[in-house]
């Protein structure tokens, strides 16, 4: 949609109000509600929203860790640049619509701190080599039949998950104890216009898991920010808590499965047909994501929680390792459909931000295929039994790791990684 289409679209749906949608470095949704007449003003550029919220961590404890040379004053505003191909209807409120935005500088040029921008120039530069990309995400986080208010007075001790409490997975039974909150949740990612593949229970207490369509990276990653969003909207309604961190308690943690497929010239890459093997490509391809990931673990485990995940038997990778369908890989590479070949990439926490895990994870793929990289030989057997490159136990080995990576600093700009760098020692 073009902007002078805008003011015409609003009539049609009877929207006063747009709730903006921006990225922040750790995944909420960021924003104003702007009336219609400042929204139709303010474009293409968008309203300014102050600086400081990328100033702050998730604990809201300052840090100015992001200022840099585009930026000398002190405590201005940027903008949220409407992408206008996301306006929506609100499903859940009367005459809103709601539309991401990407974080912009004054003059419009995208900012290092916009994790979406930083996805669009990999994509970019992917489409560039003759490849064309899609991502499919796997959402799962707990539910528990908690208020936050109550929770926060008990310091978030004894709540009790939405289900049977035992570490039990698929059991219809804990589905049919969670409908109440999934079905709000369904009915609201429909009004969205979010297609979802399944849900289900998954093994932690209050655990569950959505798995979206594979989409192209950017709507992928769009629909999880807006899942999440709806999942803690429907669990604030319901005087429930929803929760992505990694690692809640001694049960399983929280994943976020990132899938991807490539093709070139119509042909899915990491498809091996009957009697073939891996293309030369797909080789380079998991070379690059296995040669990387430790600089990329900082990215797709972003909290100090997060590394508290990543321990044996918990279907959470702990090696720098690849294999065919092996849960107990860090990739899980499924080459045998033409239809389905893709790459499950297992390390992401549910706390990780989609936009640049995907971002990680492809420009290392193309790095890969650019430097001819040849992975080691895949896993045999659990990864939990096997020596191999350990992945980094801490935030900050793998900040440190992420900071020296010369392939992070081509593939994303200095002024991204020191970004993130300087975010995460802060957050150390
Ligand atoms: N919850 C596990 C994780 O933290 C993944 C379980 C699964 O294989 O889906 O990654
Ligand atoms: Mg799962």
């Amino acid at each position: 949609m073009e902007p002078t289409q805008v003011p015409a679209w609003l009539d049609e749906h009877g929207i006063d109000w747009i709730k903006t949608e921006g990225i922040s470095l750790d995944g909420p949704i960021i924003g104003k509600h702007i009336g219609r007449r400042k929204f139709v003003s303010a474009l293409p550029l968008g309203n300014a929203i102050t600086e400081l919220v990328f100033g702050y961590d998730l604990g809201g404890t300052p840090y100015l860790a992001w200022w840099d040379d585009w930026r000398l004053a002190a405590l201005g505003d940027i903008h949220q640049r409407p992408d206008l191909s996301t306006l929506v209807v609100a499903p859940d409120r009367p005459r809103t619509a709601n539309v991401i935005c990407d974080t912009v500088s004054t003059d419009g040029t995208p900012l290092p701190v916009c994790p979406r921008s930083t996805l669009r120039r990999v994509v970019d530069r992917v489409a560039e080599h003759g490849f064309t990309s899609k991502a499919a995400f796997e959402i799962e986080g707990m539910v528990f039949n908690d208020s936050i208010a109550d929770a926060r007075t008990r310091g978030y001790r004894g709540l009790s998950p939405m289900g049977h409490p035992a570490p039990l997975g698929y059991l219809q039974l804990n589905s049919r104890e969670q409908l109440v909150f999934v079905d709000e949740v369904l009915t609201r990612l429909d009004g969205l216009g979010i297609p979802v593949e399944g849900w289900h229970d998954e093994a932690a207490p209050g655990q569950f898991e959505f798995n979206l369509d594979p989409a192209d990276p950017i709507t992928a990653a769009d629909r999880v920010i807006r899942v999440k969003q709806v999942l803690r909207e429907v669990a604030a309604d319901q005087g429930r808590i929803v929760t992505f961190m990694a690692k809640v308690n001694d049960e399983y943690g929280n994943g976020l499965h990132v899938h991807h497929s490539i093709a070139r010239d119509g042909e899915p890459v990491f498809h091996i047909p009957d009697g073939g093997e891996f293309s030369e490509t797909a080789r380079h391809w998991i070379g690059g994501i296995v040669a990387s990931m430790h600089a990329a673990v900082s990215v797709l485990c972003p909290t100090i929680n997060s590394y508290r995940r990543m321990v044996g038997f918990a279907a959470a990778p702990t090696l720098a390792s690849w294999a065919e369908d092996n849960k107990s890989a860090a990739l899980r590479v499924l080459p045998r459909s033409a239809k389905g070949a893709r790459i499950e990439h297992r390390v992401a926490g549910g706390d990780a931000n989609p936009y640049l895990a995907f971002s990680a994870i492809i420009a290392a793929g193309l790095d890969g295929v650019e430097r001819q990289l040849v992975p080691a030989p895949p896993l045999e057997g659990s990864a939990y039994d096997a020596d191999g490159q350990r992945m980094p136990t801490t935030l900050a080995e793998a900040v440190d790791l992420l900071d020296r990576s010369a392939f992070a600093r081509a593939a994303f700009g200095d002024r991204v990684v020191d970004h993130y760098v300087n975010s995460g020692r802060h957050e150390v």
